[in-house]
């Protein structure tokens, strides 16, 4: 497979700045200086009070996988409407600057990305290879970072709460696939179908679909607190 085919095929043709010098300076790119800067600061605050980052970000650092705010994350431009993105390469997390406007979606953006990162630290993830492997893990990511949840609550009077659930999750994992691997829909349905069971009902390392920032945060704690009853035993 040429390189250019290959990058597309993996989805880094939406991560343009990717491509290490492939990239024009141009004064568009000078304006959206200040796009980096307000994501940024997003970020920080992000992986400084959200619940669900910082139990995620806890969970990784146990496992031997501590994240660096400068290491780990990069504020790029993307293609399209993407919002964030999981370098297995490189093990970057990618926030695209210019579709994130909203602490809110940062704070989305940065637990689904975290949920790659953390199944990237505790598993031998074959990204590119073993469409299963990444289904799986689109499936945890749209379950656990809140990406179904406000659609949840708008719904909660038309659908039984946990069918309308699992139905977007469901959803959301195809289209996650679909944005980075060159499959027709019905494959990547299939692939999600085969393992959507136990992938949906793997919590780890919440122990429990957080439904918002309260659940997120009692999760939190008892994570925090795991350790403090054997210590006492
Ligand atoms: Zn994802």
């Amino acid at each position: 497979m040429d390189q250019t085919k290959q990058d597309e095929e993996y989805g880094y043709d939406l991560f343009p700045e990717r491509n290490t010098g492939k990239h024009k300076k141009s004064q568009i790119r000078d304006s959206l200086f200040i796009f980096n800067h307000k994501c940024q600061v997003m970020l920080t605050f992000a992986i400084e009070t959200s619940p669900y980052a910082k139990l995620l970000l806890g969970a990784m650092k146990n496992s031997g996988c501590k994240v660096m705010k400068d290491r780990h994350f990069s504020c790029e431009d993307c293609d399209g409407t993407v919002s964030g993105g999981f370098d297995a390469a490189s093990s970057q997390i990618v926030l695209c600057q210019n579709n994130i406007h909203q602490q809110s979606h940062m704070n989305r953006v940065v637990t689904h990305e975290l949920i790659h990162a953390f199944d990237h630290c505790r598993a031998h993830v074959d990204w590119f290879n073993n469409f299963k492997h990444l289904a799986c893990s689109e499936i945890r990511a749209a379950n656990l970072s809140g990406d179904c949840s406000f659609s949840n609550e708008v719904a909660r009077f038309n659908f039984g709460l946990k069918e309308h659930h699992q139905e977007c999750v469901r959803g959301r994992a195809v289209r996650s696939i679909l944005a980075v691997r060159k499959i027709s829909r019905e494959e990547a349905q299939k692939i999600v179908d085969e393992v959507f069971d136990s992938c949906f009902n793997d919590h780890a390392p919440f122990g429990r679909i957080p439904h918002g920032n309260k659940d997120a945060k009692f999760a939190y704690r008892e994570y925090a607190n795991r350790d403090r009853y054997y210590a006492n035993l």
